[in-house]
């Protein structure tokens, strides 16, 4: 095992080298600042993105407003803005300290994605985006419509006749899955859904009932994604989501940001110099949380500080950014199995365009234990009442890994932040769980209750 080759070194040269993968490649709960980290003017001078590219996109997601609300009832009161509540979660911040003995400073919120109307988890902003991004490529091209006109008009039955005779093709663990088949088919779109081994039943039952076609494979999640890229690719109808490389969906995900910053100000949450906000991001990989992460950056600079949480068993974006290869190295070729129950992280390589843009951005990566999850998630119903699903959980024990964790107090010194965390703002991104089965949700609780012991 030792002398394996992995992009180019042996895996004892990459252990000493990077002394954390010891532990990494033993499951052990790890805890990585970034090394590479500089301020954001300097990360981002040479991006090719930026502020007018999310901005596009929000400006994008208003026109279809009207679409959304007419199409998803459950979005009228929102006016056809999909977006969640932010929350202050008090009681499950006290439990964290109780069971860590780690006092939390400053307050924790939960981001909850998790209630997103249409498809409950984060992937219904950067998956509904793009699908929403290619509807109108198309309809503009066709002559349907112009850029003014009332976007609604995308209910229509001739809109869907139109679309019928186009398809759209994704390779997902689940969720992503979920929402391009549920935005996909109201459209009028033939759509296709590549699942994963790791992908839950329910979650193909769902899509089926909405007549989405759902492939199923043996293989993980990379695999599932070259396979659906070269089917696609057959049919020059057929448009395939890149979720390893799509900057719309990127960009679909940055959006939260500009919706975030209102939220904060209408609670009169300041984040400056002197109040510093920490952003925990369950990571698969890496786009909803890079997406994110790189819109957070654009309205607070480097006074938010965004930390991405993976599973013990796939740390693909913390093997990625370590050794800086990105997607050139996988986690099962250092013989980790990318076995989790967080099946929206079930993955072994990361996302290189997320990588890249990001490598001097991300503050840091933490890993997550499944018992851990299971046990955040059995506390959060007990705690708050909020169902989430196991994914969902990473992004919580982040508060108490910043504060507890050696390497983590160490970013907290190098940055000057020591002394200002009776001022930050804590805000767990609660990716996923709403649309999760009664019966699924009561084993899941069940889990978690045993696994507390
Ligand atoms: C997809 C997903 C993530 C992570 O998003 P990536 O873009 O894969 O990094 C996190 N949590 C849940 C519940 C998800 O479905």
């Amino acid at each position: 095992m030792e002398n394996r080759i992995v992009a180019g070194k042996t895996i004892r040269q990459w252990m000493r080298e990077l002394p954390l993968l010891e532990n990494m490649i033993r499951t052990e709960e790890v805890f990585w600042p970034n090394p590479n980290i500089c301020s954001f003017d300097q990360a981002t001078r040479h991006l090719p993105l930026g502020e007018r590219d999310v901005k596009e996109a929000e400006e994008r997601l208003a026109r279809f407003a009207p679409y959304i609300a007419k199409a998803f009832p459950e979005t009228r009161d929102s006016g056809g803005i999909i977006e969640s509540p932010l929350i202050k979660i008090p009681k499950m911040q006290r439990y964290l300290e109780e069971m860590s003995g780690q006092p939390i400073e400053g307050e924790v919120w939960l981001k909850c994605d998790s209630h997103l109307p249409i498809s409950g988890s984060i992937k219904a902003r950067g998956g509904i985006y793009e699908v929403l991004k290619h509807a109108e490529d198309l309809a503009l091209a066709n002559g349907l419509i112009s850029i003014e006109d009332d976007y609604a008009v995308f209910a229509d039955e001739e809109f869907r006749k139109f679309f019928s005779r186009y398809s759209l093709v994704v390779g997902s663990t689940g969720n992503l899955g979920l929402s391009i088949g549920i935005i996909g088919a109201r459209l009028g779109f033939h759509v296709t859904v590549h699942m994963s081994a790791d992908a839950k039943q329910w979650k193909k039952d769902l899509l089926r009932s909405k007549g989405v076609t759902v492939v199923e494979h043996l293989t993980d999640y990379n695999k599932v994604v070259e396979e659906a890229r070269r089917q696609s690719a057959e049919d020059p109808a057929s448009y395939f989501i890149d979720d390893e490389n799509s900057i719309h969906l990127f960009l679909g995900y940055a959006v939260a940001a500009l919706r975030l910053k209102q939220q904060l100000e209408d609670k009169n949450i300041i984040v400056d110099e002197d109040h510093p906000l920490f952003v925990y991001l369950p990571c698969g990989v890496g786009g909803g949380p890079g997406g994110v992460t790189f819109g957070l950056k654009l309205v607070y600079g480097d006074h938010v500080h965004c930390f991405f949480a993976e599973p013990t068993h796939s740390p693909c974006m913390l093997l990625g950014l370590m050794t800086g290869e990105h997607d050139r190295v996988s986690v099962q070729e250092f013989g980790i199995d990318n076995r989790t129950e967080a099946d929206g992280l079930a993955v072994g390589r990361p996302s290189r365009l997320v990588g890249k843009m990001l490598e001097h951005v991300i503050s840091g990566v933490y890993t997550v234990d499944d018992s851990t999850l299971y046990r955040l998630l059995a506390a959060m119903i007990d705690t708050e009442e909020i169902r989430l699903e196991p994914s969902a959980l990473a992004g919580v024990a982040g508060p108490v890994r910043l504060c507890q964790d050696q390497a983590a107090r160490m970013y907290l010194e190098q940055h000057h932040l020591t002394e200002k965390m009776n001022k930050a703002t804590h805000i767990c991104w609660a990716t996923g769980g709403s649309m999760v089965p009664k019966d699924v949700m009561d084993a899941y609780y069940q889990e978690g209750k045993r696994r507390q012991g």
